[in-house]
């Protein structure tokens, strides 16, 4: 499809009125483009996007943040698909957020429960961090009231709760063992509310600004796996769609960090890759406005949008049990949970060729 194609669809009105308001019609034909793409959809939705961001039907959100870094408010800070500024300004109404908010104190618990009541049932409920359980809660106390009763409270009476970051989505490093405070993931405190989960560490805004757009544009959230995870997200293994796979199938792997293999971009297996049983769409989305992620800049995937990857993806820098030799029809519905000893166990029969011929191996091209 041609851009003009392209252009075509998006009412003339719309542009202009993004261009008033300093987003320039290239900019916003961009940001439309990104959106449809990122959702899979067929170039042919990017006119009802446009028409849905530029309703005025902008949902209240409430978010809160409990046992967590910030990494996933500084990653939505440093959103550009567009700007943070455009998405609170123009197309959502963040009503409640702890570091972003002017208000503080009884003034900033007082507008939650102001846009509770006002918005009961329709708000969109945002939790960053994990929540712990024991001893009442005391571990997370905000203006008195524990986490747990807070999320209860807010996700409880919300339209829909998007967990962003994994320790909101499975509990992260707060509930890696012993997991002392008892921390837990969202969907386990609030159970019966409807929550999608956007795990990462931190999660790629761009995925937030696409559910909230497929939200705006459809009225409910994307379809998600077995994980609670949008499937235009996670519905891929890392190693699908990794730039340095033809080096994995070529058997051509970097042996240590700086090493020959190393610095031609080879494959990171062996220095503990956990791409190939990790869900994510890093290599197409990337972060840092679209320019890289961790295994384009030569550090193996640590697997960190998995359930507890803190204990099961440990050693960081160990290579898997084994060559992972399983093609892209595997989804993340079929493996979920535990998969590395599953990994293990599915393809140790299997190996790659090339990494096992030993006669036709260079210096990099050895197995261990
Ligand atoms: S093992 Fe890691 S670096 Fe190698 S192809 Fe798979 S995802 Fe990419």
């Amino acid at each position: 499809m041609t851009s003009q194609q392209q252009n075509a669809q998006i009412p003339e009105e719309i542009l202009r009125r993004w261009e008033t308001r300093g987003v320039s019609r290239r900019d916003f034909m961009k940001f439309c483009s990104v959106m449809t793409a990122t959702l899979a959809l067929p170039m042919t939705m990017m006119g009802r996007i446009a028409e849905a961001i530029e309703a005025d039907n902008r949902p209240s959100v409430i978010w809160m943040e409990f046992l967590g870094c910030t990494g996933d408010t500084e990653a939505f800070l440093r959103a550009n698909e567009p700007t943070a500024t455009a998405i609170i300004l123009d197309y959502l109404s963040i009503d409640y957020h702890e570091t972003l908010m002017a208000a503080a104190g009884h003034q900033a618990e007082a507008a939650r429960r102001q846009t509770m009541e006002k918005y009961k049932g329709k708000y969109i409920a945002i939790v960053e961090g994990s929540i712990p359980t024991v001893e009442g809660g005391i571990h997370c106390t905000i203006g008195g009231n524990s986490a747990l009763n807070i999320t209860r409270e807010v996700c409880g009476n919300a339209a829909a709760t998007i967990a962003v970051g994994t320790c909101a989505c499975f509990g992260g490093i707060p509930a890696a063992a012993p997991n002392p405070t008892g921390a837990i993931s969202v969907s386990k405190a609030v159970p019966g509310a409807t929550v999608l989960n956007l795990p990462g560490c931190p999660l790629n805004a761009t995925n937030l600004t696409a559910t909230i757009v497929h939200f705006l544009t459809f009225g409910k959230l994307p379809a998600t796996d077995n994980l609670g995870r949008p499937k235009f997200a996670y519905g891929k293994r890392i190693h699908d769609n990794c730039e340095r796979r033809a080096h994995f199938d070529a058997g051509q792997y970097a042996e240590g960090f700086g090493d020959a293999g190393h610095r031609q971009g080879w494959c990171l297996y062996k220095l503990g890759c956990k791409g190939p049983e990790t869900f994510h769409n890093c290599p197409t989305v990337r972060y840092n406005e679209g320019t890289s992620w961790p295994v384009q800049s030569g550090h193996g995937c640590i697997g960190c949008s998995e359930p507890q990857f803190w204990d099961t993806m440990t050693p960081f820098y160990k290579r898997l049990p084994n060559v992972p030799g399983f093609g892209i029809e595997a989804t993340a519905d079929k493996i979920g949970l535990g998969i590395a000893a599953a990994t293990a166990v599915a393809f140790g029969a299997h190996g790659v060729v090339s990494a096992l011929r030993k006669d036709d191996s260079g210096p990099h091209e050895k197995e261990d």
